[in-house]
């Protein structure tokens, strides 16, 4: 595994173990040339999925990619990172397990919002915010790019929550 500091291709396992109930393999690994320490993790693929993005545009589904996104919607909320590690993991088994190996980039970002609505209601609010905000004008997968690296949530957090977007915003009744 290249080191991502500074490129070594080479990196020494230090310790391996099961995470997430069995379901993956967690190795610390040390880089030889830098001493840079850093995890990798090992899980079964059942089978290739691609997004679909708004556009038509195909990509290879990116786990880390989606796993960013919640951590950003999750960020500073006192949720165990086991808890968040497996609505990942139970995100992609989903995904895995729908039999179409291209799915919309839609159906993901609705799968995230109904998990993180059952985790942790100022996640959930954070991240619908931003999706839906986000939804018409952008490619979803494009959004959670920017969403990672940046600090879009901030403004989202102002927002109110809208369990159901078909109500009217007519204010306080
Ligand atoms: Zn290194």
């Amino acid at each position: 595994m290249r080191c991502p500091y500074c490129g070594s291709e080479d990196s020494q396992v230090k310790d391996s173990r099961p995470a997430e109930d069995g379901a993956a393999i967690r190795r610390r690994r040390i880089c030889p040339d830098c001493g840079g320490r850093f995890t990798t993790f090992e899980r079964v693929q059942l089978r290739e999925i691609f997004v679909v993005k708004r556009s038509g545009r195909r990509v290879p589904f990116d786990r880390e990619k989606l796993s960013r996104s919640v951590d950003v919607a999750l960020r500073k909320r006192p949720i165990q990172p086991e808890r968040v590690e497996r609505l990942v993991s139970g995100l992609v088994r989903q995904l895995e397990s729908n039999g179409e190996p291209d799915v919309p980039s839609s159906v993901i970002g609705e799968s995230v919002m109904e998990a993180l609505k059952g985790l942790d209601p100022v996640a959930y609010v954070r991240f619908a915010s931003v999706y839906r905000s986000f939804r018409e004008a952008a490619d979803f997968q494009e959004v959670l790019g920017e969403i990672a690296g940046g600090n879009n949530v901030t403004a989202a957090e102002a927002d109110p929550p809208a369990p159901h977007a078909s109500k009217p915003a007519d204010g306080k009744h």
